[in-house]
């Protein structure tokens, strides 16, 4: 839902410092320059606020990044992005993220560190994603027009050894679309060229797609025509839709049951709309599923949670519930559970990852990650077995979670509260194992639904 603009980018390339920006293709953007925030309506005193990775900065934007206009800090050692999860590992590769901008995020991470390890797309999965046990990822294409970069990434994905060798054996998928901020860009130029990503075989959608009402960076009458064309030519070519919806909730449940056939493959990426909307598009297509990123973890965002837990109805409410009870770890309770994974990185750090020990008590403790990757899945798998297995341990590390999760707008410690569940709920999947759901769990059944809306 959130990305770079860096049309001309060319990632490949190891930049000279006085060439960096050309080469790294860093523009200003007008439409995404700004912090990202959200308000909602219910809770105008809780709004998520994420910093958005930016080449150019301004008076405006350095005014809101800190107090006093003070200097910014840097950013915390390279290191700690590859910590990994106690659910997963490199042999294990638990790890499908659904929705990610990769281009965005190796672009984010050389913005942040100029001097970085990685110098080319490559060598940051290699070196990141691989080692924290990612299989596979479903790249995001977002752009009007299309940037032509796309076709290296997937060709490079294209044979074993080629993924072996480029992609540490991550499996590289993409979806392509336009985005409904940049809807207002779409013509037949721009449609042709998604027409022909469509027949590379590394693509396995069409998207992302839909609404936005928040931030309305293109009209909405248009935002609706360019939703239902591309809608249609997806329906034509049997693909599976990635859907982006923000606030348009009517519209968009109008225009997918007009335009969709209620058995298609639909991905609704990053929901944080009304639990009531969720609920209607999972009735109504049995083949949709819930796009659950770090957003889930953060204190002003309670709609997503609460959609997953509707997925369970028998579950007790977490304001009653004082009881360990558990659901069952059949089959049947897993299909309840209609979810995807992601990150929509680069910007939404899963916030229980701060209650890992490196941010506790060593080199990360008071620093916050400028950036997310798909290796930061699991902490978000975390919180959401968390969710669905009531219980004061649960509810500890979801405080936990939420006051690390202030911290996405400031640059101060969070080691407080992290130290506090560290131990208790930091030491990894055995301990979270209850007879009910923890992180592996969670993965394996969002891992399977993957496969059932991407064939991935
Ligand atoms: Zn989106
Ligand atoms: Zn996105």
């Amino acid at each position: 839902m959130l990305r770079a603009c860096f049309r001309n980018a060319h990632p490949l390339v190891v930049a000279s410092r006085s060439a960096r920006l050309n080469a790294f293709g860093f523009r200003a953007c007008s439409t995404h320059a700004a912090s990202y925030t959200t308000t909602r309506n219910d809770t105008p005193d809780k709004a998520y606020t994420h910093t958005k990775p930016r080449a150019h900065t301004n008076s405006k934007t350095n005014l809101k990044m800190g107090k006093n206009n003070k200097k910014k800090a840097a950013p915390p050692p390279e290191s700690l992005f590859h910590i990994v999860h106690p659910s997963s590992s490199s042999s294990s590769r638990a790890i499908v993220d659904t929705h990610t901008h990769l281009a965005s995020t190796f672009e984010a991470y050389r913005h942040k560190y100029p001097s970085g390890q990685y110098t080319t797309v490559y060598d940051f999965v290699k070196g990141l994603y691989a080692p924290a046990g990612v299989e596979a990822m479903v790249d995001v294409w977002c752009e009007a027009p299309v940037r032509p970069i796309w076709k290296e990434f997937a060709d490079a994905a294209l044979a074993n050894e080629q993924r072996a060798e480029k992609w540490g054996g991550v499996e590289y998928w993409f979806v392509m679309g336009v985005h409904p901020h940049e809807a207002r860009l779409y013509d037949d130029a721009v449609e042709a060229d998604i027409l022909e990503a469509m027949t590379h075989p590394r693509c396995v959608g069409w998207g992302e797609i839909g609404l936005d009402y928040h931030y309305d960076n293109s009209p909405r009458p248009v935002q609706q025509a360019v939703f239902a064309r591309q809608l249609k030519h997806a329906v034509r070519l049997g693909k599976p839709l990635t859907i982006h919806t923000r606030e348009a909730d009517e519209d968009t449940e109008r225009i997918l049951k007009e335009e969709v056939p209620r058995e298609h493959r639909i991905h609704i990426h990053c929901f944080t709309d009304s639990p009531a909307f969720a609920q209607r598009l999972l009735d109504w297509f049995p083949n949709l599923y819930i796009g659950i990123t770090g957003v889930i973890t953060y204190t002003s965002n309670t709609d997503t949670s609460t959609a997953v837990r509707n997925m369970f109805p028998s579950l007790p409410s977490p304001s009653t519930s004082t009881s360990t009870a558990t659901n069952g770890a059949s089959e049947d309770e897993d299909k309840k559970l209609r979810i995807l994974l992601e990150t929509d990185a680069p910007y939404m750090v899963p916030a229980p990852i701060y209650t890992s020990a490196p941010f506790v008590d060593g080199e990360g403790k008071g620093k916050k990650l400028p950036l997310c990757h798909s290796g930061m899945v699991p902490w978000t798998a975390e919180f959401v077995a968390g969710l669905l297995t009531p219980s004061p341990s649960s509810a500890s590390a979801s405080a936990s979670g939420s006051e690390a999760a202030t911290l996405q707008e400031g640059a101060e410690a969070p080691s407080k509260a992290a130290a506090t569940t560290q131990g208790e709920n930091g030491g990894g999947a055995e301990k979270e194992a209850r007879g009910g759901w923890d992180a592996a769990r969670v993965m394996r059944v969002a891992r399977a639904n993957a496969r059932v809306v991407y064939g991935v």
